[in-house]
């Protein structure tokens, strides 16, 4: 578990999730993003006497939305936003939300950013720089660090416009993805491309942070650039074939 100066927590989960929380700048209030689970999360916020103010979901699956109904019996004021165009696959939504969408919650600005390729309907979460914070990107199965989800009900067209839109915000953004799958990522592509020396030295990095048990989340935008080969896909064909030969890679 790890509590960062910019009021983001990470909480471990299951066998390689992580569920986020945001803190507000004041009070005792918090949101959690892909709560997987229920438990270890509503003990983490009442250890910490934090109220659950709102559960924010990137998409359907089990792992990222299967926490909401029992932290709704402890909390049931929270609000849920998630896909508007999900809300048969996300249930309890109190606020359905689409691309281009902007939410103020616990005293900060969030931009809701479309990217389908890993679900039809999967959606990311930004939240801009302030004085003193550089800024969160939470991006569910979309953007891994050094990968990209699986194109479950996407195009590699759908998945390289999501990646590229990703990679354009500003290059400090603290990027949260929801699971632990970095360093398998860091392996296959080291191999895909081993004259990539950046990869290479994160891949090194990355092994010292597992052996000592801890996350390698949060990412940033600029790291993803260097070294992950799906934002570094030149085109959507790049990508299709990239993302078939990491599908198949068992190393
Ligand atoms: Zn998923
Ligand atoms: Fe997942």
């Amino acid at each position: 578990m790890q509590e960062t100066a910019n009021r983001v927590s990470l909480i471990p989960v299951l066998h390689d999730n992580y569920v986020f929380v945001l803190h507000g700048d004041a009070g005792r209030q918090a949101a959690v993003v892909d709560p997987a689970v229920a438990e270890p999360v509503q003990a983490w916020l009442e250890q910490r006497g934090l109220e659950l103010a709102a559960i924010l979901h990137t998409h359907h699956h089990h792992d990222h939305i299967g926490g909401a109904p029992q932290l709704l019996e402890r909390w049931p004021q929270a609000e849920v936003i998630a896909s508007r165009a999900d809300q048969e696959r996300i249930p309890h939504q109190t606020r359905g939300v689409a691309g281009g969408d902007q939410l103020e919650l616990l005293g900060r600005s969030i931009q809701v950013l479309s990217v389908p390729g890993h679900t039809a309907h999967h959606i990311a979460f930004y939240l801009p720089p302030t004085a003193g914070d550089d800024g969160h990107l939470f991006c569910g199965d979309t953007l891994f660090a050094a990968g990209c989800g699986r194109l479950f009900e996407g195009t590699p067209e759908q998945m390289h416009h999501s990646l590229q839109q990703l990679a354009a915000l500003p290059e400090a953004t603290q990027v949260w993805c929801a699971h632990e799958y970095t360093e398998g990522n860091l392996r296959w592509a080291s191999q895909e491309d081993p004259t990539n020396q950046a990869i290479a030295e994160r891949l090194a990095a990355v092994e010292a942070t597992r052996r000592g048990g801890e996350a390698t989340i949060p990412s940033t935008v600029a790291l993803e650039k260097a070294t992950n080969l799906f934002v570094r896909a030149k085109d959507a064909e790049e990508l299709r074939r990239r993302r078939g030969s990491k599908d198949l890679w068992r190393g």
